[in-house]
């Protein structure tokens, strides 16, 4: 964890684009808390768990214009052509986005065209190809490795690449087991590499979903903690799940992780609890501190 604790903490927020009235209604209600958390940047999916990839670009303008927050549509290349990812590339440009999470994504069960890129790190290189330095680049890495990898070893050597390629962060996959990362980050360390990897954070508020999350994509829930989920009702349910994700979070950060991407899933309550557990600024606090230490400048 070397290499890591000399970047500084990033704390950041991942939305996805609503589908239906409803789903426009919860971002509405959670958009306003979780701004006043004042996070770093807001991320938003594109395509994933079946929503429109139009959605992306909706939620990024809306996100910026309403909270004043820096956004970073996810971008991923599967089922894309270089003219439609190009004119992706083109519109965040024009509407101000600096930042991008560049992914492969989820292989659709219908696929009919595979696309022109096979994985993210040709996305990665197409990006710094159209538009050299100009966004920051966020990728995804797997503390538990890709379920699709050959072997760990492999994977680690594919996710080099994309740091290679050109990415300059990356935000994991969610896990609950902290060793995981650690043991994830020393062999990246070990490989030469030392770009910022901040942990993604899943709040455990709908345990059945996301026991389903988490069976699609291979983090493992600990088997005391499942049991346990299992025998309770969804308040209790809830109440362990804030406890063992803030445990899991304060971990992570006194071994010196760079920060923590939650994945709020359009829900501020679980993420604003956890933020406040752990004792972070929301943004009116950081405000406060900066005048107070403007003013003393003055003195
Ligand atoms: C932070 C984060 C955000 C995400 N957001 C979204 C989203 O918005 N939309 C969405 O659809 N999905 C999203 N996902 C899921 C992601 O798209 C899937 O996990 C996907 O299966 C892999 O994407 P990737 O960019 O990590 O792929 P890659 O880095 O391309 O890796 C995919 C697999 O291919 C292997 N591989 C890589 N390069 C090669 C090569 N040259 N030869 C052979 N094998 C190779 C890797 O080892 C891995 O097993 C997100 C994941 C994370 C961690």
């Amino acid at each position: 964890m070397q290499t890591q604790q000399k970047h500084p903490k990033v704390f950041s927020v991942e939305l996805f684009p609503p589908k239906t009235p409803m789903g426009e209604e919860n971002l509405a209600a959670a958009l306003g808390p979780l701004a006043a958390l004042g996070p770093a940047f807001f991320s938003v999916t594109f395509g994933a768990g079946g929503t429109t990839r139009s959605g992306t670009i909706e939620t990024v303008v809306r996100t910026m214009i309403e909270t004043g927050i820096e956004t970073a549509p996810h971008l991923s290349c599967i089922e894309g052509t270089r003219e439609s990812i190009g004119g992706f590339l083109d519109r965040y440009k024009d509407a101000g986005v600096r930042r991008i999470v560049a992914l492969r994504g989820d292989l659709p069960s219908d696929m009919e065209n595979p696309g022109v890129f096979s994985y993210a790190t040709e996305l990665i290189r197409f990006i710094r190809e159209q538009t050299g330095d100009y966004f920051h680049i966020e990728v995804g890495c797997y503390p538990e490795f890709h379920p699709e990898a050959e072997s760990a070893t492999v994977d680690l050597a594919h996710f080099r690449e994309k740091v290679e390629a050109g990415a300059d962060s990356a935000m994991t996959q969610f896990f609950y087991n902290a060793d995981a990362y650690f043991y994830f980050v020393d062999r990246v360390e070990h490989m030469g590499v030392d770009i910022p990897i901040v942990p993604g954070i899943m709040p455990i508020w709908n345990y059945p979903q996301v026991a389903r999350f988490a069976a699609g994509c291979g983090a493992q829930i600990p088997l005391w903690l499942k049991k346990r989920m299992e025998a309770y009702d969804d308040e209790s349910q809830r109440q362990l799940g804030i406890e063992f994700v803030t445990d899991l979070c304060q971990r992570l950060l006194d071994a010196g992780a760079p920060g923590l991407h939650f994945y709020a899933l359009n829900r501020a309550e679980p993420t604003s609890t956890i933020w406040s557990n752990l004792g972070l600024p929301a943004a009116a606090d950081r405000k406060r501190l900066q005048g107070l230490s403007s003013s003393s400048d003055l003195r």
